[in-house]
């Protein structure tokens, strides 16, 4: 049986599944059969962005598909060299034009660079791309409290989704807070922490022994009644399944509370990638 991924609503009224695919590192022929199962195994929004070189393998998978394009969503995101006004709309057109799609479901920045400071010229450009209906909804990545409310300021928009990293070692308490708050959707990014230790943690394994679950699967469990959105990657069609299906059991309060307290304050996958202080090129 096919699960069926419950959504989250954005504060643009649009909605989004609160699990969808991401596709960091998947790219060519190969990969566009990896994101066609994963389409196959359940998942409607695919990720990808300007960055990952892969808006035409998405895009040629989505044409590949089953699934008409209107059941599907896709992502994607600006990269740090056009956050400049006119870059950041031509960039947005050049995103489109790669994967053969008339719109994106969702735009987000991908990453501040607050050195390089254009961050609100890009959002404008992204709000812009809306009203022209290049993209439905319009977000943020890796964006602190301290770029939201630049936005807000200059604005007088919130973006309508902040994809951040957050998996068990770095559970970005505050950050959900805040989005929270000021009804920004969290979308977490590694989720499942890139596939790596995490995954080994004794305790995770104890509690997937007790619910006759993957560790995956208690991790993301574990996101969804967080009330924020993932997006594991996998490229193989038997994770795929395994990662959709946690909307049959639930964790209790305790838990909840273990599986958060792994948290570390150096829990990043990568430490240079702090949204503070990187600069994406
Ligand atoms: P994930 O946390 O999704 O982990 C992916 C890794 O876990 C892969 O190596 C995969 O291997 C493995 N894996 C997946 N499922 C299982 C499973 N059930 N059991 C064991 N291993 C598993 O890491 P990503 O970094 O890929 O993050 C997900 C997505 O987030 C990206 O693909 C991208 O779309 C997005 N992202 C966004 C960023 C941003 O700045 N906005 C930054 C980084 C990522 P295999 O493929 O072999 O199954």
């Amino acid at each position: 049986m096919k699960t069926t991924i419950p959504t989250i609503k954005l504060h643009d009224g649009n909605t989004i599944p609160a699990m969808g695919f991401g596709t960091s590192g998947i790219s060519g022929a190969q990969g566009a059969q990896s994101i066609i199962s994963a389409i196959d195994a359940g998942y409607r929004l695919i990720d990808t962005a300007y960055m990952y070189e892969n808006e035409g393998t998405v895009g040629k998978a989505i044409r590949n598909s089953s699934m008409p394009r209107e059941k599907l969503q896709v992502t994607s995101k600006l990269p740090g060299r056009h956050h400049a006004y006119n870059k950041a709309i031509t960039a947005i057109q050049e995103s489109l034009y790669r994967a053969n799609l008339d719109y994106y479901d969702l735009y987000l920045i991908h990453w501040p660079n607050p050195k390089q400071d254009l961050y609100v010229e890009a959002w404008q450009a992204l709000q812009e791309a809306k009203r022209w209906g290049l993209v439905r909804s319009i977000g943020v990545c890796n964006f602190l409290p301290e770029h939201m409310e630049k936005l807000k300021l200059e604005t007088g928009e919130l973006p309508a989704v902040n994809q951040i990293e957050l998996h068990p070692y770095f559970n970005q308490e505050e950050q959900r807070n805040w989005n929270k708050s000021h009804d920004v959707v969290t979308q977490s990014w590694s989720p499942l922490g890139f596939g790596g230790d995490l995954l080994q943690n004794e305790s995770l394994n104890e509690l997937a022994h007790t619910h006759h679950k993957s560790v995956s699967q208690i991790i993301l469990r574990w996101h969804y009644q967080l009330g924020t959105a993932s997006i594991p990657k996998s490229s193989k069609f038997y994770r795929q399944q395994e990662n959709l299906a946690i909307f049959d059991f639930e964790l209790n309060d305790e838990e909840m509370k273990t599986i958060s307290s792994f948290t570390k304050e150096d829990g990043r996958i990568r430490s240079f990638l702090n949204p503070a202080t990187f600069e994406e090129e």
